[in-house]
């Protein structure tokens, strides 16, 4: 949920990435590695399609993994090899990370899941609990909008050493109750934040799964993105389109009477005509 940037692409002779994991100043500050896919929709080199945030809502609009750094091609490159990897052999890919996790730098460390995208598909989540399962030495957090997906297939039973925190700006945020969900939200600023009485992970990342369950995110310091948040947090803003589609979507039924079956029903002694 903060802006970073990557290192360089390292891709072996079959297009694989030859590391998984990586770590950016910020996150090598406070311990944790990265995985990271491309955000949102686009088109791989192949002509593939995509999408790995398949319930994003009105974030894409300011989607910090859709500026800058990475942006570069090479960042970009190694994010869509990572994609690649995940979509033509899960099996691979999944011993691929057990492998490279078994190094003695993960043990008692952290994992980010996703500096971008998302958990876009329930085998590709079940890949990841299994490897959390197998690698219990390792701690494992994410964000994520999933949230149907998460409730279904990692609440019931989750692995001891995963932490999440549920975004909000994403299609399933009617989903979330802050009185018992860990929820995080993008606010203007730190101010709006501690008006709000959240706890800001600006100091760690961390703080979003360790800190207290109401995890405010200042928005990044991006002048033609604040422009578009217009002073909201990504929770109201994605609630004014949610409203905004549910009355477009009321007033596009129209009475019964007024449809034209009903008007074509009417006897023929009526005076209506069909258009
Ligand atoms: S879910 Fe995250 S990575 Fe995906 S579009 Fe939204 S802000 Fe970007």
């Amino acid at each position: 949920m903060s802006s970073s940037a990557h290192g360089p692409s390292e891709t072996s002779s079959v297009g694989r990435p030859s590391r998984l994991l990586t770590q950016n100043r910020e996150m090598r500050a406070i311990g944790v590695h990265n995985w990271s896919l491309p955000a949102w929709a686009g088109r791989l080199p192949d002509g593939r399609t995509y999408n790995t945030c398949p319930s994003a809502g009105i974030c894409r609009h300011v989607c910090y993994a859709r500026h800058g750094t990475y942006t570069w091609p090479a960042v970009r490159a190694k994010h869509e090899s990572n994609l690649r990897f995940v979509l033509d052999d899960l099996a691979g890919w999944e011993q691929a990370m057990l492998t490279e996790l078994a190094a003695p730098k993960f043990r008692g460390n952290w994992v980010r899941i996703h500096d971008s995208g998302d958990f876009f598909s329930s085998p590709y989540l079940e890949s990841w609990l299994r490897i959390m399962r197998a690698r219990p030495d390792t701690n494992f957090y994410a964000y994520t909008k999933e949230i149907r997906r998460f409730k279904t297939v990692v609440e019931p039973d989750p692995p001891e050493n995963f932490l999440w925190v549920y975004s909000y700006g994403g299609t399933q945020d009617a989903v979330l109750d802050p009185a018992v969900d860990r929820v995080a939200d993008v606010f203007p600023d730190e101010d709006a934040i501690a008006e709000a009485g959240w706890s800001s992970q600006e100091a760690s990342d961390l703080l979003a799964v360790l800190g207290p369950h109401l995890v405010g995110v200042p928005a990044n310091n991006i002048p033609h993105f604040l422009k578009k948040l217009a002073g909201r947090r990504f929770s109201g803003w994605q609630a004014e389109v949610d409203a905004h589609r549910r009355t477009r979507g009321d007033t596009a039924v129209r009475p019964i009477t007024s449809a034209p079956s009903a008007r074509r029903r009417v006897g023929p002694e009526s005076t209506e005509h069909a258009a």
